[in-house]
């Protein structure tokens, strides 16, 4: 039985796969629509056109069921795609499991995550349609190096607005962003006039995602010729990510099996959707049962004990309304490692099917994703990001769980990027410091 299950470059997709197309299809209904925060009415093209270029304002309305893939991006994913599966074997052992454990290792991008998928689209729509800036927040560090590296493959410039408390947890993600180019600032910061409200009323401020957002959303209005780029939660972003699972699809084919559990860590839902969007289809179509599970961290819980309700995707209250498990838009998470994960807010399209009951979520706390970063780490090699900690960890539950139910059970998970950069949260956890 082979470890690693490869594709070839042929075997790259050639179209994104749009879920929504399923649901209007099968189920009857889709998410509620965003609304304009002033007037309350559906959000148009026109409310979007600021910020967006149009190529992907239609993605987000889209109802067709497949959007082909430009050869120029095509040709970028290349470098990295299709990534490979793995079958965990050691880890499987380690656990004395019968369940089957494979995960899709998206960590092997250039900038070590997922994020990637969806930046060579953006950089790429932008860029045809003449924009010259793009402008973004990123967490983590994650988003804002696959940004940085897609704008500078299509000659944009870039500039990031990095939530301060991970600018300082993580140094050379700032580093890495600077390497391809990008104009790097901790958030809040002294370029917008929101980041001076909010170092005024406490200079030391850890940041948020929703703060930073804010901040890049000001630089767009006021920046010629930009544009804002998103890293998860709007439909086209989750759209982009849907190569993951339809790459993996067809490595489970190659490896004879068919998932029963699908598991990703969420954030704003991207990776998840990535990898859950192409088995979810056959779910709605009733041909399939198996199950797909979002996991968050305990501090900053949308999905588990947020409110499904109307909100602003960020601090300032300037993005369309958005209908989505949320915490609030004020909220601010405590400064967990799992910088990716500190959104108040959920993707509307994950938010509307966990109301639907088609996919189920779990919370964890800091320290056991950590031990499970650290078994994963010593049995499979792979160090994982804080941020996939949490998928491991939920995977390792349902492996134990298939132990005591004495159950063959296959389990997938999406191992979103690797925790090199991340070694600061990992030293913590070693040493009790955390
Ligand atoms: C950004 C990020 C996440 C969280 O974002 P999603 O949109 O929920 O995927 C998870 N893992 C990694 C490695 C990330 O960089």
């Amino acid at each position: 039985m082979n470890t690693k299950i490869t594709l070839s470059e042929n075997e790259i997709p050639e179209h994104y796969l749009n879920i929504s197309y399923y649901l209007k299809k099968y189920l009857g209904k889709l998410p509620d629509p965003p609304l304009n925060p002033v007037t309350k009415q559906p959000a148009g093209p026109a409310d979007l056109a600021a910020i967006f270029p149009m190529e992907l304002i239609k993605q987000e309305v889209s109802l067709e069921e497949k959007i082909k893939i430009p050869e120029e991006v095509r040709d970028f994913y290349k470098m990295y795609r299709p990534t490979p599966v793995f079958r965990a074997y050691r880890l499987e052992k380690f656990l004395d499991t019968p369940a089957h454990i494979y995960f899709k290792y998206e960590g092997a991008s250039p900038t070590g995550s997922h994020k990637l998928n969806t930046t060579i689209a953006q950089a790429y729509y932008n860029k045809k349609e003449g924009v010259k800036t793009l402008i973004a927040e990123t967490g983590a560090g994650q988003f804002g190096s696959a940004l940085s590296l897609a704008c500078n493959f299509f000659g944009l410039k870039c500039q990031i607005f990095m939530v301060n408390v991970s600018y300082v947890q993580k140094p050379y993600r700032k580093t890495v962003m600077q390497m391809y180019g990008a104009d790097v600032n901790a958030s809040p910061s002294n370029l917008t006039e929101f980041g001076k409200k909010i170092l005024k009323t406490n200079p030391n401020h850890p940041g948020s995602l929703g703060i930073a957002i804010s901040e890049a959303l000001e630089s767009v209005v006021k920046t010629k010729n930009a544009k804002y780029s998103l890293g998860s939660v709007l439909n086209h972003v989750l759209l982009h990510q849907t190569v993951v699972g339809q790459e993996a699809k067809r490595q489970m084919e190659k490896a004879g099996e068919y998932p029963d559990v699908i598991i990703g860590c969420v954030g704003g839902g991207s990776n998840f959707a990535g990898i859950a969007f192409p088995f979810l289809t056959e779910k709605i179509k009733g041909k399939k049962k198996t199950r797909l599970i979002g996991v968050e961290p305990a501090s900053c819980p949308s999905l588990t004990k947020g409110e499904y309700k109307y909100d602003f995707g960020d601090t300032a209250m300037m993005t369309p309304l958005l209908k989505m498990h949320t915490m609030g838009s004020d909220f601010i998470p405590s400064p967990i490692h799992a910088g990716g994960l500190r959104y108040h807010g959920m993707a509307p399209l994950i938010s509307f099917l966990y109301d639907e009951g088609l996919i189920e979520a779990k919370a964890y706390e800091q320290k056991e994703i950590f031990q499970a970063g650290v078994d994963f780490a010593r049995t499979e090699g792979i160090i994982p990001a804080p941020e996939s900690c949490h998928a491991i960890k939920s995977a390792i539950d349902e492996a134990v769980k298939a132990k005591y139910e004495g159950k063959k059970k296959v389990i997938l998970f999406n191992l979103s990027g690797h925790g090199l950069l991340d070694l600061n949260g990992y030293d913590k956890f070693l040493h009790d410091k955390l």
